[in-house]
């Protein structure tokens, strides 16, 4: 299998032949290609801190910086342990894309600690928060790289890395971190935005291909922030989710769940194993399959047991290039991670705005705003895949690679 580096190269190469007829001068297209194959800055820190029994500890911490034409660089901040340089490269590529896929001025980035969050306590936690925020320092801040909460961090941890921030450079700066609790500037909103854009961008595929919103299954991979809201606000929208997963198992009913009280069964038991394995989850006879866990969940091996009709990645990279293809040929069509989970970062960039003006939107101002730009996206990628006969992967590679490349030739980097 691919590394997700190698596989997030391999979607960029597969555009280039569609781009070669949008640029007279191929030479310049050719080496913009081969600058988005490199991150702009990488940086590494082995983070100490004292554990609550008195022993020291150190996880390794990164900060990809891929590229910054289009804005400020962006990206959230993941703690994992199997988090790796290479899944920075490919995580902080893909928030390139998917900054220009909905056309908000931002570059991308992502940053990450090696580490098992469930295995510390909230004050260890609490240390490697600041920890990290002390190394990213000198290299972050509203107009040059703004981090944001992405696997197993959250507003607590934002808070904590802000304040730490602030406290080195002298001077409150909220738009230097979004997804921040309310209190301390975060947006309206912010919370469940991943899983409200993921809802639009379905209800517009449904509309485009003339399907009816009731008829139609829904099986979810993942139950972290955004599984849990992209379930409930779907059902909230009047599709059914039959079944829904964590990291042990999940629950299936064909009649339908009510996510809240999924919620409750969560919190009791700690897990969601209850009667199907993921694996089960991923073939089930749904209309669609909404992977939002990890990446790689669909590979080769399991990509020809799916049944689903459509697969709205609400992870990112959850689908390797191999799985894909398999998929096409079955007739499966997949709307990409950068178009079908970038409310969340949309909803950041609102965040932004509203702390670099020091003026604040309600609720209804957020989700008004966010819907168009969702929807818009979702509608030039459907016109590239009619004109250019291309997947939507393809498509939305196609209007947004296009995006980078053309800001990185007005500043003359080619
Ligand atoms: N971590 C989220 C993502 O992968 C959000 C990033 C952001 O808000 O900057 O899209």
């Amino acid at each position: 299998m691919l590394s997700a580096f190698d596989s997030a190269k391999k979607q960029l190469d597969q555009v280039v032949l569609l781009l070669e007829g949008e640029y007279q001068d191929r030479e310049k297209l050719h080496k913009a290609i081969g600058l988005l194959k490199k991150p702009q800055n990488f940086y590494r820190k082995a983070l100490k801190i004292k554990l609550d029994d008195g022993k020291n500890a150190s996880f390794p911490a990164f900060r990809c910086q891929y590229n910054n034409a289009r804005g400020p660089f962006k990206g959230g901040i993941r703690f994992h342990p199997n988090v790796s340089e290479d899944e920075m490269k490919a995580l902080a590529f893909w928030m390139t894309v998917k900054c220009a896929v909905v056309g908000i001025p931002y570059g991308g980035s992502k940053g990450g600690v090696i580490v098992d969050p469930s295995a510390l306590s909230s004050a260890e936690l609490k240390r490697l928060a600041n920890k990290y925020a002390e190394f990213i320092t000198p290299f972050v801040g509203p107009w040059i790289d703004v981090p944001a909460p992405d696997v197993n961090t959250n507003g607590q941890i934002m808070a904590w890395m802000l304040e730490t921030y602030e406290k080195k450079i002298g001077t409150h700066a909220p738009a230097a971190f979004t997804g921040k609790p309310i209190a301390l500037g975060g947006s309206q909103g912010r919370e469940e935005a991943t899983g409200l854009g993921g809802v639009f961008v379905l209800e517009e595929y449904v509309k485009s291909k003339k399907l009816k919103v009731k008829s139609l299954t829904i099986a979810v991979q993942g139950f972290g922030n955004v599984g849990y809201w992209f379930a409930k606000l779907a059902g909230e929208a009047g599709f059914r989710v039959a079944a829904i997963s964590d990291s042990s198992g999940g629950i299936y009913d064909k009649k339908g769940l009510d996510i809240d009280e999924i919620a409750k069964i969560k919190e009791k038991k700690g897990s969601l194993r209850i009667n199907i394995t993921n694996e089960e989850l991923l073939g089930l006879d749904v209309d669609v399959l909404v992977p939002a866990a990890l990446e790689n969940a669909i590979q080769k091996p399991n990509a020809k047991n799916i049944k689903a009709k459509l697969v709205l990645e609400m992870a990112n990279g959850p689908t390797t290039p191999e799985a894909e293809e398999i998929l096409f040929k079955a007739g499966i069509d997949v709307i990409p991670d950068v178009l079908a989970n970038a409310g969340g970062v949309t909803v950041s960039y609102f965040e932004w705005v509203q702390n670099l003006h020091g003026y604040y939107w309600t609720k209804e101002e957020v989700d008004k705003k966010l819907k168009p730009i969702m929807t818009s996206a979702f509608n030039d990628i459907q016109q590239a895949v009619e004109d250019k006969k291309a997947p939507y992967r393809k498509a939305a590679y196609f209007l947004a690679v296009k995006r980078i490349i053309d800001a990185m030739i007005l500043r003359g980097r080619v």
